[in-house]
């Protein structure tokens, strides 16, 4: 079956990318039943303890907006929500979103939208460093909106963690991650996979499980800010760490921690069958046995990244600018031509995509259609050549397991 090449973004693909979320959603009374999810990664400050290795931001810190500038931006977003009948996935980060100290009242302005009908869950992305007793108090308090508080750790160990993120910030991670759990606050890691901490990864799974993380996220280096194109892992490396990974994912979902593999990032190279298994199940409205094992890019069609000066991005992975939400209006942002040519991303790629499988066919098309834009903008300047890392030979195939997804016996 040939994709449509109109209709790209299908009701199924938003239904399979928006399951489960939906199911973690703080649920309310009166409010709407929601449409779809929206994610907005919302950077509130560049102000942050540490300098890691591979930080996308490279400059000094630029001055935080004001509060009320932040509740301008808030009121834009949710009535975006409105128009669109849709909920709200608000995901706070910075530099460290603990630095600023008016962050509760931004969160209390948030959860004064949810109590009036806006259904709304709140992240938060830190390094942990100040997730003290009092922070932990107030989460507490915000239950009713609070969904996870995801803390960085590029290493299983504190040799390998530190040396990317500085001294001391492994042990101030753990305890935070621990501290969290104590309190019942749900815990997710983000781990960036790097030539510095590849042979580490392994360990990850065995930590999050021990510190009681939910979800674990490992993500590509993309080279951006701080980060160096030298400290990508080849290709070769990423297909055998995959591969590995996407085997461990299947015991540690058993002991409760979701290795979040499908986020764009080339998984269903490393296991074909989970992933069509994971889609059949999808459509057949059962939840995935993981989290999410191949997954296209979503930018531009489910969420947006405001940075620390109210300038939108299609994703803090390409941060190209699309518009600013303290001069423009949310549905003026949403129509910008980037985001259109993302969206039609199908029609617009170029080289060994043209003929892959996971470009063409439309079902197979959700589990990648090109790769991750932000690894080929980064490392070639153009967003619509293949993924640089992908190992995929569309003129082989993988005939064998796509020809029996073809024939239904998934
Ligand atoms: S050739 Fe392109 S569409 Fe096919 S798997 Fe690789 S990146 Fe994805
Ligand atoms: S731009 Fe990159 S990081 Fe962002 S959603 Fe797309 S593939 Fe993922």
């Amino acid at each position: 079956m040939l994709r449509n090449e109109e209709q790209q973004a299908t009701p199924e693909f938003f239904e399979a990318l928006n399951a489960e979320l939906m199911s973690t959603l703080p649920t309310l009374e009166g409010a709407w039943k929601p449409r779809f999810v929206f994610g907005l990664q919302w950077h509130i400050t560049d102000r942050c303890n540490l300098r890691c290795k591979h930080c996308y931001i490279d400059r000094a810190p630029r001055r935080d907006l004001s509060l009320q500038d932040l509740l301008v931006i808030l009121d834009k977003f949710c009535a975006a929500l409105r128009g669109w009948q849709a909920a709200g996935r608000i995901v706070l980060g910075g530099g460290e979103p603990f630095m600023r100290p008016d962050l509760w009242e931004l969160v209390e302005a948030i959860s004064a939208y949810h109590q009036r009908g806006y259904p709304l869950r709140v992240d938060f992305m830190t390094n942990g460093s100040f997730v003290t007793d009092q922070v932990i108090q107030q989460l507490r308090t915000y239950r009713g909106i609070l969904g996870v508080v995801q803390v960085s750790l590029d290493g299983s160990h504190e040799e390998v963690h530190d040396s990317i993120r500085g001294p001391g910030s492994f042990v101030a991670a753990c305890s935070a991650l621990k501290r969290l759990r104590d309190a019942g606050v749900p815990t997710a890691i983000h781990f960036v996979l790097t030539r510095r901490n590849l042979s580490d990864v392994d360990g990850l799974l065995e930590l999050s499980a021990e510190l009681g993380a939910s979800r674990v996220t490992v993500s590509r280096l993309v080279p951006l800010g701080r980060a160096e194109a030298s400290d990508m892992v080849t290709t070769d490396e990423l297909r055998e760490c995959w591969t590995r990974l996407a085997a461990m994912a299947y015991v540690y979902r058993r002991r409760g921690v979701f290795l979040a593999t499908g986020r764009c990032d080339l998984w269903h190279l490393a296991d074909l069958e989970g992933a069509l298994i994971t889609l059949r199940l999808r459509k057949k409205g059962f939840l995935s046995p993981l989290l999410a094992v191949g997954q296209r890019c979503p930018a531009g069609i489910n969420g947006l990244t405001v940075d620390v000066d109210g300038t939108v991005y299609p994703c803090r992975r390409l941060p190209i600018p699309i518009g600013n939400l303290l001069q423009d209006e949310f549905f003026t942002v949403w129509l910008a031509p980037l985001l259109n040519d993302l969206r039609r991303r199908g029609q617009l790629l170029k080289g060994k995509c043209r003929k892959c499988v996971f470009a063409t066919e439309e079902d197979l098309s959700v589990l990648c259609l090109g790769g991750s834009p932000c690894q080929a903008y980064a490392t070639g300047g153009d967003l619509f050549a293949p993924d640089p890392n992908c190992w995929f030979d569309p003129s082989e195939g993988n005939e064998k397991v796509i020809v029996k997804w073809r024939q239904n016996s998934f």
